[in-house]
């Protein structure tokens, strides 16, 4: 049964910011979408012409509204999610929409059009045109389509401040995608001028990020599914991460591929965007993004989805905690055998990987030989792989300096006599303020004076002296990053490089295969330290196709 709908007394409606103010097409696009969602729906249709203004239709197979309902659907402040005495009940809201006043908002700037169905034999038409509300009877399945038309069509300036068909629809089209990514068991259509742009099938978040990106990249991702207990302040409560990580050799050059959802509901939140980042950590090189969808569901109580007018920032309590969970989450998920195995037998969507628990990635490979004495080919099944021998050394080096180090004090060398390094004045200063970092790392640090330190200790882990100039590579990452999540991570990392094969050593076959079984115990074996991918695939349908071979075997 379809919620009664209920007028809000003034007091909910005074708490709840006033003045939800509908800015864009797609802000349309979001409300229309939330209700439909809010309504159960398991399909939604939506269709754009130019840049929104001329039409938005938004059509789904949700409950429906019966006819009483839907006429109060249209005034302000009815809403069916929240009872008519609301205050205490506002922050327990799960829905996505309950402030009951975006669709009398659509209709004071636009022409709306509402066919609805709540399971009766006939439907309802409601028309909204100027203030004048005209209904109908309709024939229509159960579910609501609504068309907005002609928004704006009396606001000159608001039309004027639109950005053109192509940018008002790429918003709208990335705010469709962030849904569809946020609801994947959910079907999503986008059509513009009658083309359909992308779909999706419903069937889970593999297909959501093939639908709106491609199937290299849904190949090229571990789908998530998190529960954890985290600290509330009082007690403990459980919070839930599901979603898609794309894994860290797909890179983009901007942080908007990564996407957040809170209670199934897409955010801005700049807070829980960086924790998913920073849960890839040292995957990705310095100016390197990866794409994400994720889906948080932090402890009932958490929420206060009443932040912002627009619902796309959400208030959060302990957010630290959260923050912390998630980063956690991503990078777990990131690290497991598991998505190592679905990455090496992902070779394509429909094929079920096999149960055997394959932790060595590259426990099947036939080392073919070697390329310019820089990379390794060898046979992976109906895969040629490419692996990058001085990146495979790095991350093998970086891993056990890793586990030499632990989590004590790093081991250091003393200079005699000892070193002296110059630095730009900026550096200096900067060895200056963090003399107890660079201590507990390793370097024995005095300023000289003018651009010159003197290096007394060097660190020595795992039998390795750095190099003195390891200082200044050490100082840059301090000074790159605000707060050092672990600055010896840079350090291993550059320690993890000089001592690496360099380009130009040719590998006999044993050493490629010890290369190869060592990488294969990594906990990251697909990343150098610093973020570069160590191997990568070519298909024999790709040969093929450059051979204009249209099947795979001999003919
Ligand atoms: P809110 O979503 O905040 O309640 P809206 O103005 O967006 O306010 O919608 C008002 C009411 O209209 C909703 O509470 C809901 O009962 C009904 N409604 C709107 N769209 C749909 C839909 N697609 N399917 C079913 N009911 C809908
Ligand atoms: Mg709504």
């Amino acid at each position: 049964m379809p919620p009664q709908l209920t007028r809000l007394d003034d007091a909910t409606v005074a708490e709840i910011a006033a003045g939800e103010v509908i800015s864009r097409p797609a802000r349309v696009v979001s409300e229309l979408i939330d209700n439909a969602l809010d309504a159960g729906a398991s399909r939604i249709d939506i269709a754009v012409d130019g840049d929104g203004t001329d039409r938005i239709r938004v059509e789904d197979d949700g409950h429906g509204l019966a006819r009483e309902d839907a006429e109060l659907a249209v005034q302000r402040h009815t809403t069916s999610k929240l009872a008519a005495d609301a205050s205490d009940a506002l922050t327990a809201v799960s829905t996505l929409g309950f402030r009951g006043e975006a669709l009398a908002a659509i209709c004071d700037c636009a022409t709306v059009e509402l066919v609805t169905n709540d399971g009766d034999a006939v439907g309802t038409e409601l028309r909204v045109d100027d203030g004048e509300v005209t209904v109908s009877d309709a024939a229509r399945g159960q579910g609501t389509t609504v068309t907005v038309s002609d928004l704006f069509a009396d606001r000159p300036a608001r039309r004027e401040s639109l950005a053109g068909p192509a940018a008002e629809f790429g918003r709208i089209s990335d705010r469709v995608a962030a849904y569809a990514l946020a609801r994947p068991e959910v079907r999503f259509s986008l059509r513009h001028d009658g083309t359909t742009t992308f779909t999706t099938t419903g069937n889970g978040p593999r297909d959501a990020l093939l639908g709106v990106y491609d199937a290299d990249l849904a190949r090229q991702a571990t789908v998530v599914e998190h529960a954890t207990d985290i600290d509330t302040g009082a007690g403990t409560g459980s919070l839930e991460l599901r979603g898609v990580l794309a894994y860290p050799s797909v890179t983009r050059a901007s942080r908007e591929h990564v996407r957040v959802a809170v209670d199934g509901r897409p955010v801005e939140d700049s807070g829980l965007r960086r924790a998913v980042i920073d849960g890839y950590d040292s995957l990705l090189a310095g100016d390197d993004y990866p794409v994400a969808a994720v889906d948080i569901q932090p402890p009932s109580g958490a929420v206060d989805p009443n932040v912002h007018p627009a619902k796309q920032e959400v208030g959060l309590r302990y957010r630290e905690t959260i923050e912390a969970a998630v980063e956690a989450a991503v990078g777990d998920a990131l690290s497991t055998a598991d998505a190592r195995r679905t990455e090496a037998a992902a070779t394509d969507l429909t094929t079920e990987l096999d149960s055997v628990d394959r932790t060595d990635p590259f426990a099947d490979l036939r080392v073919i030989g070697g390329f310019r004495e820089l990379y390794l080919l060898c046979e992976d099944g109906d895969q040629l792989l490419v692996v990058d021998q001085h990146a495979a050394h790095e991350r093998v080096n970086y891993e056990r300096l890793q586990a030499a180090v632990g989590d004590d004090a790093v081991p250091t060398a003393t200079l005699e006599p000892p070193a002296s390094v110059s630095v730009s004045p900026a550096a200096a200063s900067l060895a200056a303020a963090h003399a107890d970092l660079l201590d507990s790392l390793g370097f024995a640090v005095e300023t000289f004076g003018g651009g010159t330190l003197r290096l007394s200790a060097v660190p020595a882990p795992f039998g390795r002296t750095a190099d003195p100039a390891a200082l200044r590579a050490t100082l840059d990452s301090i000074a790159a990053e605000e707060t050092p999540a672990d600055p010896r991570d840079a350090l291993l990392a550059e320690l993890a490089c000089q001592p690496s094969l360099k380009a130009g050593d040719a590998l006999s076959t044993d050493d490629a295969e010890e290369l190869l079984a060592r990488l294969g115990e990594c906990e990251q074996p697909f990343a150098c330290p610093h973020g570069r991918p160590t191997v990568c695939r070519i298909d024999e349908a790709t040969l093929a196709a450059g051979f204009d071979r249209e099947s795979t075997r001999f003919d």
